[in-house]
C-alpha cells in the first residue's frame, strides 16, 4: 500500500537536502575494482590518533552501561588546563558540528541574519536555515575572507558572523591584526564565531591567538575539534571556548548527554599527548611544501594552504578530475560552487602525497594527448 505523508515539516526544512556523504574507501574499491584506495576527501588525520587514546577507551569500556557525565567535568578540566581558561568558558558537542547547531538553536529566530564568506563550511548555512534565519554570503578576495566587506554587511538584524580560519575549503587565513580590527568595529550584540577546526596545523606567525582576544571581547567564541589533528573524527567530539555568559546560553539548549563516555575519555588522553600533535603538525607542514612545489612545477594554481588540506585549479571541471582520480585510487573533493575547477585534497603521508601527484601527472599527460 502506498503511504501518503500528511504531516508537514516546518517550512525551513521542506526543501533542505539530505547530507550526501562522499564514497567510502570500500565503495571505491568495489566499484573500480581496486586493491588500494586512499581517501584524501575529508581532512582526516593520515597518522591515526595517539596510542594513549586506545588505552583510555579500553578502560572506559567497563562502564558502557552508565550514562556519560553530561557536563564532561573531567574533559572540561583537561581542556581548561591545556589552554589556561576557566571551565565555565568551555562547551562540548558531538563534534563542533553540534556546537554550530546549538549556537543557531540558542540565538537565531526566523528573520535574523548571519554573515559568512561565500565559499565556506556548509554547516553554518545549513543550521541557520533550519532556524528560518538568513545567510548573507559575502564574496571573498582571492579565496580569503573579506572582513571589511563582512563588516559592511552588518545590519540591525545581524546576530552572528561566521569566520572559518583556516577557511574550509580554500585553506586561507585572516591574521590576528585583521581580527582585532574587525572585533573593534563589530557591534557587541553580534556573536562572532571563529571556527578554528584546523588551528593546530597552522605555522604562520600572523595567525590569530584567540586566547589574547577572548578576555577583551565577550561576543567572540572559538570552535575547535578533536576530529582533525587529534584524529578522532569517528568519536564525534568538539568544543567551543568563549565568554561564560555565551557558554551558559549554549548549555541551555544542549542535549543532556550529547557526548559519550568513550569520546570524553579519548579526548582527555588525546589532549594530554601533545607530542603526537606536534609530530602531525610537522609532517603536515612538510606535506604542504611538497604539494605546493609539485603544483608550481606542473603550473597548477593553488591557494596558500594553512590547514591539512590544499585547494588547487585542475584546469578542467573538478568533477572530471575527481572521477579520473577515483580510477587511480584517490578519493578527493570537488563540488565547490564558486570554484568548479578546483579540487580540495587532504595532505596525506609522504607516500600518499607522492602517489597523488604521480596520478595527477599521468592524468594531465593523457588528457594533453587526447585534447
Ligand atoms: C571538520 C570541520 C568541523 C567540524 O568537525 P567535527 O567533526 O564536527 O568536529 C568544523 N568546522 C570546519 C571548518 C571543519 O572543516
Amino acid at each position: 500500500m502506498e503511504r501518503v505523508v500528511v504531516v508537514q515539516p516546518k517550512r525551513s526544512v521542506v526543501d533542505l537536502p539530505v547530507y550526501q556523504p562522499g564514497m567510502s574507501i570500500a565503495d571505491v574499491k568495489r566499484v573500480y575494482g581496486l586493491d588500494q584506495v586512499i581517501k584524501l576527501a575529508s581532512n582526516e588525520n593520515p597518522y591515526g590518533s595517539s596510542s594513549k587514546v586506545k588505552q583510555a577507551m579500553l578502560a572506559e569500556a567497563e562502564q558502557l552501561n552508565l550514562y556519560p557525565d553530561g557536563a564532561a567535568i573531567d574533559l572540561t578540566s583537561a581542556v581548561a588546563k591545556h589552554y589556561q581558561v576557566e571551565p565555565n568558558q568551555i562547551i562540548f558537542g558531538a563534534g563542533s558540528d553540534d556546537v554550530i547547531l546549538m549556537i543557531c538553536r540558542a540565538y537565531l529566530v526566523s528573520g535574523d541574519e548571519t554573515i559568512m564568506a561565500d565559499q565556506t563550511f556548509p554547516q553554518y548555512k545549513h543550521n541557520v536555515e533550519i532556524e528560518g534565519a538568513i545567510s548573507i554570503e559575502v564574496p571573498m578576495k582571492d579565496g580569503t575572507h573579506d572582513l571589511e566587506a563582512m563588516l559592511q554587511a552588518v545590519t540591525e538584524k545581524t546576530k552572528i558572523v561566521w569566520i572559518c580560519n583556516p577557511n574550509n575549503p580554500t585553506g586561507t587565513i585572516v591574521s590576528h591584526q585583521e581580527i582585532v580590527s574587525f572585533m573593534e568595529r563589530i557591534p557587541s550584540q553580534v556573536l562572532v564565531v571563529l571556527d578554528e577546526a584546523y588551528c593546530e596545523y597552522v605555522t604562520d606567525q600572523e595567525y590569530p591567538d584567540v586566547f589574547k582576544l577572548l578576555p577583551a571581547y565577550n561576543n567572540l567564541i572559538t570552535l575547535r575539534t578533536f576530529s582533525k589533528i587529534y584524529g578522532l573524527a569517528s568519536l564525534r567530539i568538539g568544543y567551543g571556548i568563549g565568554a561564560p555568559e555565551v557558554i551558559h546560553t549554549i548549555n541551555q539548549v544542549r542535549e543532556p548527554f550529547n557526548t559519550t563516555r568513550m569520546s570524553q575519555a579519548a579526548a582527555i588522553a588525546a589532549i594530554e599527548d601533545q607530542d603526537f600533535v606536534q609530530t602531525c603538525k610537522v609532517k603536515n607542514a612538510e606535506g604542504i611544501v611538497y604539494l605546493q612545489q609539485a603544483f608550481e612545477r606542473l603550473h597548477i594554481q593553488s591557494f596558500p594552504a594553512h590547514g591539512n588540506f590544499i585547494m588547487f585549479d585542475v584546469k578542467m571541471p573538478a568533477k572530471e578530475m575527481f572521477e579520473l582520480l577515483l580510477h587511480e585510487g584517490y578519493i578527493t573533493r570537488a563540488g565547490h560552487k564558486l570554484y568548479p575547477n578546483h579540487l580540495r585534497v587532504t595532505v596525506g603521508t609522504k607516500e600518499e602525497n607522492e602517489g597523488l601527484i604521480a596520478a595527477i601527472e599521468r592524468i594531465l599527460e593523457k588528457t594533453k594527448v587526447t585534447s
